[in-house]
């Protein structure tokens, strides 16, 4: 079945001239590195690729090789051979500021996420660590060499989304992987630094202001902060600065689910992380939106107050 799947994508790179890879709104580094480095596994292949993100890149992740070719729009009238949308359960994670349906001849979704809904013309899904995961082993189907700059992109990708291989999804194939990357060159602490040891100021401050308007339910088990506009103004921080923040709240210890809200344009973001047993991602899924089973998340329409209540509603349905 996913044997079939490369083999088609196999065949769709060899008839196409042309394609637009699309990361997610609000990429995180898997989005991003297994982006850049499906751009350059394409180029290798002679298709030209368009680099789209919605959300531009966040400045942490703009030492990636090749992060300038990101473009945050594209006109509407073009037209490609292949649309490759990664990392990505449903279509509409791209944004609406592109419809890739009209504007590629062909949709290739290639992702991780267990709720993957199959909206690609091929789909590559796999129950692997990242995207980044399932572009190394395109790469390796169809014979590409992966360089340095490649490996770098697809490093960044697996540590971040394994939380530097903690979580379960890193398995044997995901150590391989690594190995391999390592081999080309690249530099595992320097990358580390840049990402770990270079938070702006302003997210620490953003961090220290949620972080003391912590509550708990549950005998503690659930714990979640709010970031408002005024409170993201005040220390001048943007979306990118609440990287790792949910994280923070799910390392106390004893919480088992933790939930940031954040009040972003009428709408509230809200981003789950579980601990152990629970699945946040079908709590998120019932609420309109998606993830992994242990990081999910939702954008949903109303004030934080009430986006607030229901969310605490559903899920405190989940603990029992
Ligand atoms: P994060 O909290 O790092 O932004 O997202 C963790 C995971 O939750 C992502 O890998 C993604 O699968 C999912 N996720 C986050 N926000 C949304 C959203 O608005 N919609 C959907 N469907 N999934 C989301
Ligand atoms: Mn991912």
């Amino acid at each position: 079945m996913k044997k079939q799947a490369l083999k088609e994508i196999k065949k769709a790179i060899k008839k196409a001239k042309t394609a637009i890879i699309a990361a997610h709104v609000d990429p995180d580094a898997d989005a991003i590195g297994s982006s850049l480095a499906m751009a350059m596994l394409l180029k290798k292949l002679k298709v030209k690729p368009v680099i789209y993100s919605r959300d531009g890149i966040p400045k942490v992740y703009q030492f990636l090789p090749w992060a300038e070719k990101v473009l945050n729009k594209v006109p509407a009238k073009l037209h490609f051979d292949l649309a490759i949308v990664l990392d990505s359960s449903v279509l509409k994670r791209v944004g609406d500021k592109v419809d890739l349906k009209k504007m590629a001849k062909k949709i290739i979704n290639i992702d991780h996420h267990p709720d993957n809904k199959k909206f690609g013309d091929i789909n590559f899904v796999g129950q692997v660590s990242s995207a980044a995961e399932q572009i190394f082993k395109l790469a390796k189907y169809l014979k590409v060499k992966i360089d340095r700059d490649m490996a770098e992109n697809l490093y960044v990708a697996v540590i971040t989304d394994t939380g530097n291989f903690r979580y379960e999804n890193t398995r044997t194939a995901t150590f391989k992987m690594a190995a391999e990357l390592f081999q080309t060159g690249i530099d595992p602490h320097d990358i580390t630094t840049r990402i770990y040891d270079n938070k702006s100021l302003a997210s620490v401050k953003l961090s220290a202001l949620a972080m003391d308007k912590l509550e708990f339910a549950d005998d503690k088990k659930v714990a979640w902060t709010s970031v408002t506009e005024e409170m993201m103004q005040k220390v001048e921080a943007k979306g990118e600065d609440l990287i790792g923040l949910v994280d923070q709240i799910r390392a106390i210890s004893g919480v088992e689910v933790a939930i940031l809200f954040r009040e972003d344009k009428g709408k509230v973001k809200v981003n789950f992380r579980a601990k152990s047993d629970i699945n946040v991602s079908a709590i998120a899924n019932r609420l309109g939106g998606g993830g992994h089973h242990k990081a999910a998340g939702v954008i949903m329409e109303g004030s934080l107050l009430s986006v607030r209540e229901k969310v605490l509603a559903e899920t405190l349905k989940y603990l029992v």
